[in-house]
């Protein structure tokens, strides 16, 4: 199993190496050359399997045997064994035909921790064999910086440094990042939006001495290894509800792209999905693509949903390079573009992802107004972010079950959640402490050259 960068000129490799890699070195982002396709019976076969077995059988067939068969199910068991719910992505129904996939029971309350317990282990387990030691940088809205940093922490040949918009993540989201007191973390809280601390990152990452000096590695929602992981849970809910033997629908709340473009892998794979749906908030960049043709940005402006608060999502990228029949070298041309505003999605591309893709967004009065619905209606507390997508996937509900993902635990935003349903969710007992626990942060500058200076200082020390 080789990957392929979607801008047609960095070096092909394997999993391993595109779990190290990240970014690849042209800019672009690594996929499978081919996409294995598991058997009816197989898919059949995963019901009421044991979520870590689900996942290796859904994830072996990507890794060309990088991991034997005992190892990677040890990892997968290590990666798993901290989540608060024995089914690790539940089920819940919310109405006749619409179910609600819990993906919040890991340790930092939000799905991002499938895939970064994941990689974590992974990594680890690579950097064992050889005893090299990596720096990741990474980018974070809020939740994959928190995520991060608890699946690296303490880590004997890891540092991890952590970029987030100043003031634009949440309290929780914040003390997650900002308490743990291992020496190989770095939270740094940076002046700037999201997509400027992204932007950083990939400054870091296109600068090769520094890349290759410091050994980069990323974690960021581009890490292939991530996608993969975020794959199983698509498998293991829609076996639950009767496939493959009848088809299912996904409504995905979407930011960077990486969750939902996991879901149009499982459906390569071979999951029968009726409808794949994006949902985004006021930062409807893709929604508005989808509709019109143009994919152009439009400032950010900031959310009760902050984690989708993107206006560039970096993983579109590689829906793009399938939907122009993998020419990396049109995609190269499409991002140059993006450097000026945007671009028009060409005709036959943007048929394929009309037909592969519907889209909805949901605006802040909405967002809110589905939290008090839904509590009415259900009893289930929903964060903001999973109620973007209960609302579009209820403007989309059709023959097919519906599967909603709930991207995060209410008590994550509980300032949004409060204010839209009277109600106060609070954290769950094992991490009810986080607001006595130390801060350990530090403030730094829009700047590659600071930021480069002081990532070179602290691994000095
Ligand atoms: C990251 C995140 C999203 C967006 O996921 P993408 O993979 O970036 O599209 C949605 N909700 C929550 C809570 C998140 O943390």
């Amino acid at each position: 199993m080789r990957y392929i960068s979607t801008r047609g000129t960095a070096p092909t490799l394997s999993f391993g190496e595109a779990m190290m890699t990240g970014l690849a070195r042209d800019g672009g982002l690594y996929v499978p050359e081919t996409v294995p396709v598991l058997s009816h019976d197989e898919i059949a076969a995963l019901a009421g399997l044991p979520y870590e077995e689900v996942a290796f059988r859904v994830m072996s067939p990507f890794m060309g045997g990088f991991f034997s068969d005992d190892e990677f199910r040890g990892l997968l068991a290590k990666a798993y064994a901290g989540f608060g719910h024995a089914a690790r992505a539940p089920l819940v129904q919310l109405g006749p035909n619409h179910f609600l996939l819990e993906l919040f029971h890991g340790p930092t309350l939000a799905f991002k921790d499938f895939a970064m317990q994941l990689i974590g282990q992974m990594m680890q387990s690579a950097l064992a064999r050889t005893g090299e030691r990596i720096t990741i940088v990474g980018a974070t809205s809020g939740d994959t910086g928190s995520a991060a940093i608890e699946a690296f922490k303490g880590l004997s040949n890891v540092d991890v440094f952590i970029l987030f918009p100043h003031g634009r993540v949440s309290e929780v989201q914040r003390r997650q990042m900002t308490t743990p007191s291992e020496g190989n973390v770095h939270a740094l809280a940076m002046d700037g939006d999201f997509d400027d601390c992204q932007a950083r990152v990939k400054d870091m990452f296109n600068d090769f001495a520094f890349r290759d000096g410091v050994r980069l590695a990323g974690v960021n929602s581009i890490n292939w290894a991530r996608v993969l992981a975020q794959v199983v849970y698509y498998f293991s809910s829609a076996v639950s509800l009767g496939a493959p033997h009848r088809s299912v629908s996904f409504t995905v709340p979407t930011g960077n792209f990486g969750d939902i473009f996991a879901g149009y892998i499982a459906h390569k794979m071979g999951l029968p999905i009726d409808r794949l749906v994006i949902a985004t908030n006021q930062n409807d960049i893709l929604d508005r693509a989808l509709k019109s043709g143009a994919y152009e940005t439009n400032g950010v402006k900031p959310s009760i949903s902050p984690s989708m608060d993107i206006q560039v999502s970096s993983n579109f990228e590689r829906a793009l390079f399938d939907a122009y029949g993998r020419d990396g070298t049109a995609i190269a041309q499409l991002m140059d573009e993006m450097k000026t505003g945007g671009f028009r999605i060409s005709q036959g591309a943007l048929q394929m992802l009309r037909d592969t893709f519907a889209s909805g967004r949901c605006s802040e009065e909405e967002t809110r107004a589905t939290i008090a619905a839904t509590l009415a209606a259900t009893g289930e507390l929903l964060c903001p972010h999973s109620a973007v997508g209960v609302k579009v996937a209820e403007e989309t509900l059709g023959q097919a079950p519906m599967i909603t993902l709930a991207t995060a635990h209410p008590a994550k935003f509980p300032d949004a959640v409060q204010s839209a349903s009277g109600i106060r969710p609070a954290l769950p007992p094992r991490m009810a402490d986080l607001f006595d626990r130390d801060e350990r942060v530090t403030r730094v500058p829009n700047d590659l050259a600071a930021l480069q200076t002081l990532i070179r200082e602290r691994l000095a020390r």
